[in-house]
């Protein structure tokens, strides 16, 4: 493979990451490499591929171009799927550590927080990660800060410079693991504000079309690394060769479904503050977001998700849902087509997740197709 070049543009890189060695008549693409084992005879080192289940040809490519996107030091490590890499990360608590997590983190990360501390491994602080002065009131004897910006589906946008700094301060062993889900390395890089570990499903925006379930962790800390990587290894959470194959073809495009989708996303969320059906929309793009001040200095952009509560309740949100015919009703979220849910329909959810929130991800679209689609529905959602 070639080796990292940092110098190029995050919109270069996702098209120029992770090719094969440019020679006469090489292959331009990676190939699928289709193999549980390879070849060897001699001990067993580290680095080594030796076996299917310790690496795969086809993960490097992608792993390669993870961490040039996210500036790491050493290449990423893809699992199975997000909450796969979650667990790798949460193994990370030791026994009796402090686990300090956003109450709105991604629900399947909360639930595997609670199971673990029930089992008595670590305690778990659930807090308000906008609300700094509350996360700095939990930070005493904190073994893993958990964070998440914008939250899913809430979109708080953390205050990472000052979380980060005091989580030192409180306990320098500290491990500050980052979902990037959300934003992706194009729009936020948690490395670059000192986050040891970032999480992404990859499931979502990297790969970008539906089609595909998995997860990755990227660290510039070769002992943290070694941690995650036996983790894996051991515990067998591995990417099949055809899906890591898909997450890079994918990737290809990130740069402009990114920019399409954001630019997308800031237009229907001014139109929808303004709908007489909709009683909030939360959106860190818009001025009046309370999370906006702080995504404008932290973020290169503000995503792709928007969150609409409805007026009316939860009937006047699943009779929306109901009536419209563009936008795709399913859970998920960061492929090309645009999908909508009631986050509450998950019975996991959290209650502070209001019933009447619906939560949208803007996808490539036509604009104007996707707003008409979407205020026909509100329209009849009122006027029932
Ligand atoms: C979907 C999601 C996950 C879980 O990833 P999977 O690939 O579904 O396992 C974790 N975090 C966030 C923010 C997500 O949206």
């Amino acid at each position: 493979m070639e080796p990292a070049e940092f110098s190029y543009a995050p919109d270069t890189t996702v098209v120029s990451a992770g090719r094969p060695a440019r020679e006469h008549d090489a292959a331009v693409n990676p190939p699928i490499v289709l193999s549980s084992t390879y070849h060897g005879s001699g001990p067993v080192v580290d680095g080594d591929r030796a076996y299917g289940r310790y690496s795969n040809l086809s993960w490097e490519p992608f792993e390669q171009a993870l961490a040039e996107l996210e500036r790491a030091a050493l290449p990423g490590l893809l699992f199975s799927s997000g909450l796969a890499a979650a667990s790798a990360a949460m193994e990370l608590i030791p026994p009796g550590g402090v686990l300090v997590i956003p109450r709105h983190a991604y629900q399947g990360a909360l639930v595997m927080a609670r199971e673990l501390s029930a089992k008595g491994l670590f305690d778990v602080r659930e807090v308000d990660i906008a609300e700094t002065d509350q996360v700095l009131a939990a930070l005493e004897g904190v073994s893993v800060l958990w964070l998440e910006s914008p939250t899913n589906p809430m979109l708080e946008i953390a205050d990472l410079p000052v979380l980060i700094e005091a989580a030192r301060r409180a306990n320098p062993e500290v491990i500050l693991v980052m979902d990037n889900t959300f934003a992706t390395p194009l729009v936020q890089r948690p490395l670059e504000f000192g986050v040891d570990i970032v999480l992404h499903s990859v499931t979502k925006y990297l790969a970008g079309h539906s089609d595909v379930v998995l997860g990755a962790l990227v660290t510039s800390e070769p002992r943290l690394r070694e941690r995650l990587l036996h983790h894996r290894s051991i515990h067998g959470a591995i990417a099949g060769p055809f899906e890591a194959w898909l997450a890079l073809r994918g990737l290809r495009t990130l740069a402009l479904r990114i920019e399409r989708s954001q630019a997308t996303a800031l237009l229907l969320a001014e139109r929808l503050r303004t709908h007489p059906a909709v009683a909030r929309v939360r959106y860190p793009g818009l001025s009046v977001d309370p999370g906006h001040a702080r995504a404008k200095a932290q973020m290169n952009g503000f995503g792709s998700v928007i969150c609409v509560e409805v007026l009316g309740g939860q009937p006047s949100a699943d009779s929306v849902v109901a009536a419209l015919r563009l936008w795709t009703p399913a859970t998920s979220l960061g492929g090309v087509e645009s999908l909508i849910e009631r986050r509450r329909r998950h019975l996991n959810e959290p209650h502070t997740v209001p019933e009447n929130l619906l939560r949208l991800s803007v996808g490539i679209e036509n604009p104007e197709d996707l707003w008409e689609d979407l205020s026909q529905a509100l329209n009849l959602a009122r006027t029932r």
